[in-house]
């Protein structure tokens, strides 16, 4: 008797999946799955954006040292003031954009917590969200999460860049749209939105009263184009959540350090979902961060030389090796064409490139809704001179 039950309750432990609904259809991460592949067999990591040498000495040094002077407890909930208004100050310096550090910036774990917090705050059961595709891959999961439907807009190949046609853009927005999530400069396709572009985007938030997110972690990392805050565009300010982070730009994506700028009823919004995630941030790395921010933009500048170079390192070898490059504007990421290899999906170049030269990369079809992204894989350039050569050498062993 005993043991019947038994059996019936493991049958029933078994038989119930305890995750809820509103996640189901999300497994593990692409790039977590395609980093575990990479260190398994040894093979060279282009899957996953994350650089493979660090920031700036000086700024680990002042995290170190914030760690041993004391920094060890809770900060503040909205974050340390010295990074608001460090933050402040580089959003005005930069963008000629005032937010008031007290009540307009607010600190988060990474850019990711931001994304989480500014969704679940704003964005009501039932109501939409548009959202860009091919799109970063915790939007779909947060939009989702918060109960709402997101409404995806296709980024296509035009003059050798990804963009989206305003008429599209325009349909898909409904009486029950709230707000449009963008990221500019884009990750996956390397496009950085121009100002045309934004003003398409602003009018229609205008127009419907919709609210703006913009996913900024990429705002110094541009190669040919210039990064324009769409809160720099008129009547815009006071609807937009700006979001960014120290990981890209400082090269500490392991920080997870990010913050977001917005009107102060937004911000309150924020926080009040915020301080039941994670209540607060780490206190050494905003410590180090505010330092950052306000004494190492020269290193970025050399940074973003230094990607500009592998961007074209990476994206020769690929047109090299036979295959259809996009040349990213922005970000770490190439989105590339493998059909002229013969190949109809990045799923099946990507298990192929694995095998014969040992590369790992993402199959762009991981972040769309719809087929589009079914010919591009993404491939990340964030890596040491020699590591992208030894990868574009490799390239030669996948030609069929
Ligand atoms: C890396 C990345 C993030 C996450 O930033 P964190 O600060 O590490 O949380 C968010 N959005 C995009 C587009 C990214 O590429």
């Amino acid at each position: 008797m005993p043991r019947a039950a038994f059996v019936t309750l493991s049958r029933v432990t078994v038989n119930i999946d305890p995750l809820v609904a509103r996640m189901q259809g999300f497994g593990t991460t692409v790039f977590a799955e395609m980093t575990a592949l990479a260190v398994r067999t040894g093979a060279i990591n282009l899957g996953q954006g994350f650089p493979d040498t660090d920031g700036p000495a000086k700024l680990l040094e002042t995290a170190a040292e914030a760690i041993r002077g004391g920094a060890n407890q809770y900060p503040p909930g909205p974050g340390l003031p010295e990074l608001r208004e460090a933050v402040a100050a580089q959003r005005a310096e930069r963008h000629s954009l005032d937010y008031d550090p007290s009540a307009e910036v607010l600190v988060t774990v990474g850019a990711t917590e931001a994304i989480a917090a500014t969704l679940l705050a704003l964005v009501e059961t039932g109501e939409e969200v548009v959202v860009f595709e091919p799109y970063y891959d915790s939007y779909a999961a947060i939009i989702a999460l918060s109960g709402a439907v997101r409404r995806p807009v296709t980024l296509r190949p035009e003059g050798g860049r990804f963009t989206f046609d305003p008429a599209e853009l325009r349909a898909a927005v409904t009486p029950r749209t709230k707000l449009i999530l963008l990221n500019s400069p884009h990750n996956p396709t390397g496009t950085v939105f121009s100002r045309g572009e934004l003003e398409v985007i602003a009018d229609l938030c205008r127009e419907h009263d919709l609210i703006a997110v913009t996913d900024e972690v990429y705002e110094y990392l541009t190669y040919d184009a210039e990064h324009v805050p769409l809160a720099t565009l008129p009547g815009m300010r006071e609807r937009t959540v700006a979001i960014s982070s120290a990981g890209k730009t400082f090269s500490v994506t392991g920080w997870k350090t990010g913050w977001i700028t917005a009107p102060p009823e937004f911000v309150r919004a924020v926080q009040t979902v915020k301080q039941f995630l994670t209540f607060t941030a780490s206190a050494p790395y905003q410590r180090a961060v505010a330092y950052a921010l306000r004494e190492e933009l020269a290193w970025v500048e050399t940074l973003r030389t230094s990607l500009r170079s592998k961007r074209d390192r990476l994206t020769g070898g690929l047109e090299a090796a036979g295959l259809i490059a996009f040349r990213p504007q922005g970000t770490y990421f190439v989105q590339a064409d493998v059909r002229p290899l013969g190949f109809a999906d990045g799923r099946e170049f990507t298990r192929v490139l694995h095998e014969r030269a040992g590369i790992v990369a993402i199959p762009a079809q991981v972040f769309y809704d719809s087929d589009a992204g079914d010919p591009y894989v993404r491939f990340a350039f964030c890596k040491r001179d020699e590591v992208i050569d030894d990868a574009v050498r490799r390239l030669g062993r996948i030609a069929v």
